[in-house]
């Protein structure tokens, strides 16, 4: 990947992006990195700081400790609303704008695409939002706001304050099952579409990453943005190995030009 000629790789993108018909994005969280939001498995990302094997459901709902582990990593990782999108996130909502794009799916639990102007409808998030917290005993749900300024002054397990039952982020944690038909539209849109791209993910969490093998395998064209190597790469009609939020809005800049639209 070393001397990557990024103009030619920008300019295959960009007629690849222009010859389609469904174009799907699939995003992960090194679409977000640049936000200030740290992925899991680069250098410095969350899994050097946490075990990943304290965050399992069965264990957030059986295991105080896990639980009041899993609501620090919350607090500090992605419970937040203050995070803003970054270029990468602007340039795929441009898509959209530019009538390119079928939909976003997205691993990323920060809501960032939508705060970059892709409607809500076209964002498919396999893992949850981070904007809401749940009750798992009554249902009330709470603002993600409203619970972190509990943990900011100082609670370590906030409970319901209705019911006193078990809060859960609305995520889907480790060996929770996906929401099943956020999973079925995602799945059905993969393999309808003749362009997948592929931002910020190591393409290794499942069932998420079975995505781009569906629409690969339905005959779809894949283009990987992503810094580090995935088991897709192979797979890939353009590969590129460079920071989302560098490289997207260059891929959209040459599609304007080519359209001759601003
Ligand atoms: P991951 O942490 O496994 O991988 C992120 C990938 O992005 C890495 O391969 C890394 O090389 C690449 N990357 C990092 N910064 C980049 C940049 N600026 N430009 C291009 N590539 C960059 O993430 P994943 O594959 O999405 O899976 C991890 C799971 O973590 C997901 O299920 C997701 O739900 C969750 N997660 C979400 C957030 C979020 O919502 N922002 C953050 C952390 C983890």
């Amino acid at each position: 990947m070393e001397n990557q000629n990024l103009d030619a790789l920008t300019d295959r993108v960009a007629d690849l992006i222009i010859n389609a018909k469904r174009i799907v994005v699939f995003t992960g969280a090194g679409v977000s990195t640049e936000s200030g939001i740290p992925d899991f498995r680069s250098p410095g990302g969350i899994w050097d700081r946490f075990d990943p094997n304290d965050f399992t459901y069965q264990k957030f709902i059986s295991d105080p400790k896990s639980r009041r582990k899993q609501w620090q990593l919350l607090q500090e990782g992605s419970l937040t609303t203050e995070a803003k999108p970054n270029l990468a996130h602007y340039a795929i909502a441009d898509l959209d704008r530019l009538g390119k794009l079928d939909c976003v799916i997205t691993q990323n639990i920060d809501n960032l695409h939508q705060k970059a102007g892709v409607p809500d409808n076209k964002v498919f998030e396999l893992h949850g939002n981070m904007q809401w917290i749940v009750c798992l005993s009554c249902g009330r749900r709470y603002p993600s706001d409203q619970i972190k300024a509990r943990l900011d002054k100082g609670e370590e397990i906030p409970d319901c304050e209705a019911c006193h039952g078990m809060l859960k982020p609305d995520v889907v944690l480790f060996g929770e099952p996906l929401p099943v038909k956020v999973l079925d539209e995602a799945t059905s849109r993969s393999c309808s579409s003749d362009l997948f791209i592929v931002v910020g993910s190591t393409l290794v969490v499942y069932p998420a990453a079975y995505m781009p093998i569906y629409a690969t395998n339905s005959g779809a064209k894949l283009v990987i943005i992503n810094l580090s190597p995935t088991p897709m790469d192979e797979k890939a009609t353009v590969l590129i190995r460079a920071k989302a939020g560098e490289i997207t809005p260059r891929i959209i800049k040459r599609v304007k030009e080519k359209l001759a639209v601003n």
